[in-house]
């Protein structure tokens, strides 16, 4: 596979495409990056994908190099140019190149870089199977509503899961849990969904307020507070949302099934309901 990928203003093959040793997203993990689906060649949730990137740059004081105009036209031409019908776009914002300091360097340009990958995420095995997820200790930093490229902690929470068997990770701060290592965390009660309230100690992701928003339209009840791994065991369903798997049932906490392990009636539902009007505002 030899993709078109973007970096700084150009259009080149992945093979060709070069970044200084002194980028600070290299050097200091100095940099922020969204992750945008794609269905049917169409962006999903574009418009907040793109707010929330403005609101990252400016948590750590880096300008916006790109307006949003600009980045939905990089976007599309990537799905083009990649004849991408179902996938992601990839989007790395960094600091820029500058000699090794720990203060912040003025003057310099930011790195910007956006790739395609290809990823089945309509009928992806794991939305008809559920998710198997285990509990660890969240010891991320306390500014999870950044959306950082720092995210070594979630490459270990991944990995003690694959270590056994299981899907992902759940972290729990003070006994109640935060979020999934890359995705949001919910339980149903009968017609309540329970999530955690936005704060610093999670990531506002995008498919959780769209998700929201459609679970309100469609009578449910949203209870935003932190819950225990406890009372997710003995919930009715459980689920996660991301960009790239909607929403997904979770059927098994630490060797606990959920309700009878298999994705319930009401998560196949919301999943159903968020692609369907996820796609009518899709560019
Ligand atoms: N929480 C974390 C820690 C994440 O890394 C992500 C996505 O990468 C999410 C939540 C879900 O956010 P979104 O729905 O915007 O993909």
């Amino acid at each position: 596979m030899n993709r078109i990928v973007y970096v700084n203003g150009e259009y080149v093959l992945e093979d060709e495409a070069k970044i200084s040793i002194f980028d600070r997203g290299f050097l200091f993990a100095d940099g922020v990056y969204e992750v945008t689906s794609v269905l049917g060649r169409k962006l999903i949730d574009f418009q907040g994908h793109a707010k929330r990137l403005a609101r990252s740059l400016s948590e750590l004081q880096m300008k916006n190099p790109i307006s949003d105009k600009e980045l939905l036209t990089i976007h599309r031409a990537l799905v083009d140019r990649n004849d991408l019908v179902e996938g992601l776009v990839y989007l790395q914002i960094t600091r820029g190149e500058a000699d090794r300091d720990f203060a912040f360097p003025e003057n310099v340009s930011p790195t910007v870089v956006m790739f395609t990958q290809e990823k089945v995420m309509s009928d992806s095995p794991s939305s008809r199977a559920g998710l198997k997820v285990i509990s660890i200790e969240d010891q991320r930093w306390a500014r999870c509503d950044i959306k950082t490229v720092q995210l070594l902690y979630p490459c270990m929470g991944k990995m003690m899961a694959i270590a056994v068997k299981a899907d992902d990770a759940w972290m729990v701060k003070d006994g109640k849990v935060t979020e999934g290592t890359s995705n949001n965390a919910y339980i149903i009660k009968g017609n309540r969904i329970i999530t955690r309230q936005v704060s610093n100690e999670i990531l506002n992701g995008i498919t959780r307020s769209a998700l929201i928003k459609y679970a309100k339209s469609a009578e449910m009840i949203i209870e935003e507070r932190p819950f225990t791994i406890e009372e997710a065991k003995s919930a009715d369903e459980a689920f996660i949302t991301s960009a790239t798997l909607f929403a997904t049932a979770v059927v098994d906490i630490d060797g606990t099934k959920i309700g009878n392990g298999k994705p319930g009636q009401r998560v196949t539902r919301l999943r159903e309901l968020y692609i369907e009007e996820s796609m009518k505002t899709a560019l």
